[in-house]
């Protein structure tokens, strides 16, 4: 290959990966590995570096990156590359801006240590990149949940974490973990808890506060954000219900009400109570502990339980071809049944029509054909790369031959002790030097053994946190132990129409 590159390389490094101090992906020992890639490859020049420091692999929204894509726009460059593909990112679009986007712009695309190379065929990377893409979701995934569990000790302190204040708090201007009353809310706040004590049903709370022409949490957020509206909105007794169950009003920081239903799938639903973080006297309340008791009282005579709506694999994942809004599922005697959400809540203005199907029909027919997807997968291939590209195993393959090094010398100290003791018994040293050289190499070796002892336990703490590949490509393979989140990783969306025809779209292509 003679034809001459122009060479972008494109550093990345986030906030998740610092955490890990992994050494092999910081800024500087990924260039070098680039540059040392380029000086073996002489028609590869360069031309320019593009850093994301400090941006998480899971979107496109990264300065350099953009303005790496704007000298590709004007020709300044004709090739990227990244020491692994996930340096590129970790997210769905990765397989698009490698088999689209980079040959429709004529640019060649390298990740050296995924063996990737767009202008050669024979690199066995190029098959894995809808793979490593899966993969590398799963580990932003991974570090997403390690992230979570300290953003969780964070929550246990009583550290306000969320991005806004719950209506009736702002954030403290000088401490962001804090929350101070804001006053105007507040009042509000108070006013819905008298009325609901003196006797005013949900409904009859939301059509005062109408007719008061206060706006509705949402648009005062807004206002307070600067943004203009004219709008106050209507309050819905939903609003006010979780605003009358709410501990955050006497003072206690509740956090974690809600979580992602999966992995990439921006939409929250509700974590039971059990797995809410409640702090106590975090902050100034604003409702008296008596009357919000006197509430919660009135709430438990008529209270309504919910039913679990998690049992479902595919909920969530199905659309309205038609409408284009979720594909609900309704439980009849205990069987699931699909029906177009906009249907069922405006039947009445014909919008949309009822797409009724049983659910099992449509979870065995989508499961078959995931299983015909990645039937011509090669199990120990994939084991093999994931293996060869698994951090943890390098780390260990480090720490095992420094370990070596160390009984070496250790061995090595035995032998000087008894060479110095001769040297003291022959007179060819005095006794006070011997005892100082015999002090400095006993000192010497306990520091030794201390280091050969952390790596041990450094490597028992390794394996325990390893990933069990071969596990997870056999849960992909035969769709074993298949959850909701494996679903996640293999699927973007179902999509019906009201014929009833079933179309996949999946996250990956092989
Ligand atoms: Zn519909």
């Amino acid at each position: 290959m003679n034809k001459q590159f122009n060479v972008g390389i494109y550093l990345r490094l986030s906030r998740e990966d610092d955490d890990y101090k992994e050494e092999s992906s910081s800024i500087t020992n990924q260039r070098n590995y680039i540059l040392n890639y380029l000086k073996n490859n002489n028609n590869l020049n360069f031309v320019d570096e593009y850093i994301d420091d400090g941006f998480s692999g899971g979107d496109f929204d990264r300065p350099a990156f953009k303005r790496m894509l704007i000298d590709i726009e004007y020709k300044k460059i004709d090739c990227v590359i990244v020491k692994d593909q996930s340096r590129l990112g970790r997210n769905d679009l990765v397989p698009y801006y490698i088999r689209q986007f980079f040959p429709l712009k004529k640019v060649r695309f390298i990740a050296i240590n995924s063996d990737i190379d767009t202008f050669d065929e024979n690199k066995i990377g190029n098959k894995m990149i809808g793979f490593y893409s899966i993969m590398n979701t799963h580990y932003c995934i991974d570090i997403s949940e390690k992230v979570k569990s300290t953003l969780n000790t964070k929550k246990k302190e009583g550290k306000h974490l969320g991005g806004t204040a719950c209506y009736g708090y702002k954030k403290d201007p000088n401490n962001k973990y804090k929350l101070i009353i804001d006053e105007k809310a507040a009042k509000v706040v108070k006013m819905i808890f008298n009325l609901f004590v003196n006797g005013n049903s949900l409904q009859m709370i939301a059509r005062h506060l109408d007719d008061l022409k206060i706006p509705i949490p949402s648009i005062y957020k807004n206002l307070n954000r600067g943004m203009k509206s004219t709008m106050y909105g209507h309050w819905q007794t939903r609003t006010i219900d979780e605003i009358l169950k709410n501990e955050m009003y006497i003072g206690n920081m509740c956090q974690g009400k809600r979580k992602r239903i999966a992995v990439n799938i921006k939409h929250l639903i509700r974590n039971p109570k059990n797995k809410w973080i409640i702090v106590k006297n975090t902050h100034e309340p604003i409702i008296d502990k008596e009357i919000f008791d006197m509430v919660q009282s009135i709430y438990s005579k008529n209270s309504h339980i919910t039913k679990n709506t998690n049992k479902y694999l595919l909920k969530g994942f199905i659309f309205c071809k038609e409408c284009s809004h979720t594909i609900g599922i309704n439980t009849v005697k205990n069987k699931g049944y699909l029906v177009c959400n906009y249907y069922r809540k405006y039947s009445k203005l014909h919008a949309c029509t009822p797409h009724r199907m049983k659910y099992d029909y449509l979870e065995s027919i989508v499961l078959n054909k995931i299983k015909q997807q990645i039937k011509n997968c090669n199990q120990n291939e994939l084991i093999y790369i994931l293996k060869r590209n698994n951090k943890i195993e390098l780390k260990i393959e480090e720490i095992i031959k420094e370990n070596k090094k160390l009984e070496i010398q250790i061995k090595d100290f035995n032998r000087k002790n008894k060479e110095i003791y001769n040297d003291k018994l022959n007179k060819i040293i005095s006794k006070k030097i011997y005892l100082e050289m015999k002090n400095q190499i006993t000192k010497e070796k306990i520091e030794n053994e201390k280091k050969l002892k952390e790596n041990f336990d450094n490597i028992k703490k390794l394996k325990t946190t390893n990933i069990n590949y071969e596990k997870i490509v056999d849960d992909f393979m035969y769709l074993k132990n298949i959850n909701r989140k494996i679903i996640s990783y293999l699927i973007d969306k179902i999509i019906i129409d009201e014929n009833l025809n079933i179309e996949i779209f999946y996250k990956f292509k092989l």
